[in-house]
């Protein structure tokens, strides 16, 4: 079969009839399927429910009584267990609250208040006519890029290539520019591409030369251990920057959100042994400790680094054949069209797609009237601006296998709809 894009005016036109024959079929149907966020289905959640049960004792290895005030940074055997999984000092780490967006914002917002290790705070030169810059690797998360709105911090987006970030673009920027204070990574099984960073990319982000002394990486492993066809290793971020010299670059996030329960796991945030200290100061204003019995449940539930990443197989089997629906329905369905090029994802929670340029809000706006809602189109840009109009991100994990593949079909049929109509807008007609 020839491409679409090789296809003439009048075949295509023909086909446009068909597909919208199928579409409006679709639309009689009043379907309500949800693909917009990575939320994971209700059997994922079972799987964590005794999480919910009686607590074999209150009591902290140390004594404590966790049902009372106290301990700032998180219960010691918590810090263990996720250092212990993540490959991390337990006093580097903060155990934070039930959500690592939380403590992103918590912690850009004390850049901005207060600055870092003798800085200036980030406001300050915002003030004085230079908004604080981050550069933001496209296409991203855009929780990260509604930070940067909230906060004034201006976005530049660079390309993320097959292994991270353009480096060389990474590189000439932040070389130059001192108001270019920091970058977004999400470096493994990123949302919505889930592309994996190499250790050269971790290296050169961790050594890179930068005009701004107190330039930051916001380094959010949200999907550090959720493999689902394959394990990929990360380089450690925080051991890079502090062999090379510079050990105050990183922020490491992480939180158990999608593997346990999301607004109800436990988030935490790792950095060099100064800047803990100087965020530990600004939390101790903010409050007298988080949510002590959350952290030792989870303690108790999982126990070890063995018994977390088992859970993390068993939530993988529950989401290969979810993401093998959504790579076969975009195969079977767009391979030969031409319209479209897709991520073959090896772990995460999204598969991000790409039309032709020119399609991505069409073939949103198609889907929602059929009964099929996707992440808006835009919005893993920041501003909620794709310059192309290319970019939607598919979350598989939420409904059933029956209601993907039903929703995979009339997507794809809206892909090529929205193609078409642009193909044969281009030849003027
Ligand atoms: N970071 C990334 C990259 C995410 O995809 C998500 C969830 N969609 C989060 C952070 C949110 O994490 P939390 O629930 O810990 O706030």
């Amino acid at each position: 079969m020839k491409k679409f894009t090789e296809a003439s005016t009048t075949e295509l036109k023909t086909m446009l009839r068909e597909l919208k024959k199928q579409y409006d079929a679709f639309c009689a149907q009043n379907l309500e399927l949800n693909m917009a966020r990575g939320k994971p289905a209700p059997s994922q959640l079972d799987l964590s429910a005794p999480l919910l049960g009686a607590m074999d004792t209150y009591t902290l290895e140390d004594g404590t009584d966790a049902r009372n005030y106290g301990i700032l940074d998180g219960i010691p055997e918590c810090r263990r267990l996720l250092g212990e999984t993540l490959g991390i000092a337990p006093e580097q780490i903060i155990i934070g609250g039930n959500s690592s967006l939380n403590v992103m914002f918590d912690t850009l917002s004390f850049l901005c208040m207060f600055g870092t290790q003798g800085e200036k705070p980030w406001l300050f030169h915002k003030f004085a006519g230079h908004p604080v810059k981050f550069l933001c690797p496209v296409p991203g998360y855009d929780r990260h890029f509604k930070i940067c709105e909230e906060l004034g911090i201006e976005m530049l987006p660079v390309p993320l290539l097959e292994d991270g970030p353009d480096m060389d673009v990474v590189k000439e920027l932040v070389g130059s520019d001192p108001y270019i204070k920091g970058i977004w990574c999400v470096p493994l099984h990123s949302n919505p591409q889930g592309i994996c960073y190499s250790d050269r990319v971790v290296e050169e982000l961790a050594s890179m030369k930068t005009a701004a002394e107190d330039f930051r990486i916001f380094w959010d492993n949200a999907y550090g251990i959720h493999h689902i066809y394959e394990e990929v290793p990360l380089k450690n971020i925080l051991d890079e920057c502090s062999r090379v010299g510079n050990p105050n670059r990183a922020y490491y996030f992480f939180s158990t959100s999608k593997i346990s329960f999301p607004g109800a796991g436990i988030a935490l945030t790792a950095s060099s042994p100064d800047n803990i200290k100087e965020l530990k100061k600004h939390m101790s204003a903010q409050t007298i400790g988080h949510d002590k019995l959350n952290q030792l449940r989870h303690v108790q539930f999982f126990k070890t680094p063995e018994n977390l990443k088992a859970h993390m197989k068993l939530l993988a089997k529950q989401l290969r054949p979810k993401f093998d629906a959504v790579l076969d329905k975009l195969e079977t369905n767009l391979a030969e069209s031409g319209l479209a090029t897709w991520s073959h994802p090896k772990g995460g929670y999204f598969v991000s797609l790409d039309t032709i340029p020119g399609c991505a809000k069409r073939t949103v706006e198609l889907a929602k009237t059929a009964g099929v809602i996707m992440t808006g189109a835009g919005a893993t840009y920041p501003y909620g601006k794709d310059p192309k109009d290319s970019n939607i991100r598919i979350a598989p994990t939420y409904p059933t296998l029956g209601e993907l593949e039903q929703a995979m079909d009339i997507f794809t049929v809206c892909v090529q709809i929205a193609g078409i109509e642009k193909l044969l807008n281009d030849k003027g007609e």
